[in-house]
């Protein structure tokens, strides 16, 4: 049995960045990492813009002015403007190229056609000129960052429709077990809801992977290989929940075994998630989960999720880690390390009641796994552990 961090290692050494370039239409790109630089078409704004409601001045000197006209977003409109002459203007419009200055609305009083000002304008104020954020042919956005609802708005601003961008992988989840049958009709005595799987593509579709397929197979040699065999060719990652372990209808280890994967470890000196297994097949890559809901979600998040992250293009793909004080005390028995699910408020967290690997309530409920490496041995109140951040 590794550790943890050998756990991390393997897998980090073993998974790379995908090669694969795509172009994605900008509205659909949300979590993709950019693959090229991308460059501005256009320099925004795209002409000299108003910061303000108020009034755009011919000259800078005068205190009253001559009213002429108006300008308002939206309009193709470029008055002329002599020395002791304004028009309103309104925020987001074009701003005259004869006018010296915008002045805010509420600096100012109006009497019979006639603008007073109430302070001296300076030159150039409350003017966006042309290509203040980004000039035409710069950089809008370098290679590598991810793309968020923010750079989603920006590109779009500069008239981008699509982006080059890290392929995401295609990913099989393929729950395993007799036993398990879809929550749509009612248990017979020995069933149960199958529900990692449902579970699985949720935490895939919260980190924006949304490219599964899901299979179903029984506890059967045969059947178990075929799926796999199958899953293995056609996917990039395949996630197998359950038949992992040691039990006389576990098949998965077995069909792995015939089908030649190159097993890169079994067994993590952990709990939950003793029984998870790695290996690769070419450029698939295959984690077996074990079957308990929770071992499988925490299994998920710790190696799998990080995993997808990195092929995707994520220079930081693991979960984030924080300190907190800790509200429960916990003595942990043996020597594997633990995931405990948890509620971080503020910087003080609380060990939820029902770890068992078995149960999903307390991960329900929580927002964070409480951390506890191999070596350390009980937790008391007011003792400072880490906490990892789930998504
Ligand atoms: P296994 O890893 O196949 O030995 O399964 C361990 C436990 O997890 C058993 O109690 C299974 O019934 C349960 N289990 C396995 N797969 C699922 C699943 N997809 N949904 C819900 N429970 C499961
Ligand atoms: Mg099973």
């Amino acid at each position: 049995m590794i550790s943890v961090q050998e756990a991390l290692q393997l897998i980090n050494n073993n998974i790379n960045k995908t090669e694969i370039v795509v172009s994605i239409p900008l509205a659909e790109s949300l979590g993709y990492v950019l693959a090229k630089d991308i460059i501005s078409p256009i320099s925004m704004p795209p002409f000299r813009q108003s910061a303000m409601d108020g009034y755009a001045l011919g000259s800078l000197e005068e205190k009253t002015f001559s009213l002429i006209g108006e300008v308002q977003a939206g309009d193709d409109k470029e008055p002329v403007l002599e020395k002791g002459e304004a028009v309103r203007i309104f925020t987001g419009a074009p701003v005259p190229s004869s006018a010296k200055a915008v002045i805010m609305q509420e600096k100012t009083e109006t009497k019979d056609k006639q603008l007073i000002l109430q302070e001296t304008p300076v030159p150039n104020s409350n003017i966006r000129p042309e290509g203040e954020q980004i000039q035409k042919g710069e950089v809008a956005l370098p290679k590598n960052t991810i793309i968020t609802a923010a750079g989603i708005g920006y590109l779009t601003t500069l008239g981008i429709t699509h982006i080059e961008a890290y392929q995401k992988p295609s990913i099989a989840i393929i729950a395993t077990g007799n036993e398990l049958i879809p929550p749509v009709q009612p248990l017979k005595h020995g069933q149960i809801y199958e529900s990692n799987s449902v579970m699985l593509s949720s935490a895939l579709k919260t980190s924006g992977f949304v490219n599964t397929a899901f299979y179903k197979v029984e506890d059967d040699y045969q059947a178990t290989l075929s799926v796999l065999k199958t899953a293995i060719q056609q996917y990039d990652i395949v996630l197998i929940s359950g038949g992992i372990s040691v039990g006389d209808y576990d098949f998965v280890g077995k069909a792995l075994r015939a089908l030649e994967v190159d097993e890169i470890f079994y067994k993590v000196k952990q709990k939950p998630g003793k029984p998870l297994y790695f290996a690769k097949k070419d450029t698939t890559a295959i984690f077996a989960l074990p079957g308990n809901p929770a071992s499988s979600l925490s299994c998920f998040y710790m190696y799998v999720l990080p995993s997808l992250l990195k092929v995707s293009g994520y220079e930081k793909s693991h979960l984030k880690r924080d300190t907190a004080i800790s509200n429960s005390s916990f003595i942990k028995k043996g020597e594997r390390a633990e995931f405990l699910k948890a509620l971080l408020q503020g910087d003080k967290v609380t060990i939820l009641d029902g770890q068992a690997s078995s149960m999903l309530k307390s991960f329900a409920l929580a927002n964070v796994m409480v951390y506890i490496p191999e070596d350390a041995s009980e937790v008391n109140v007011g003792d400072t552990v880490q906490v990892i951040l789930l998504p």
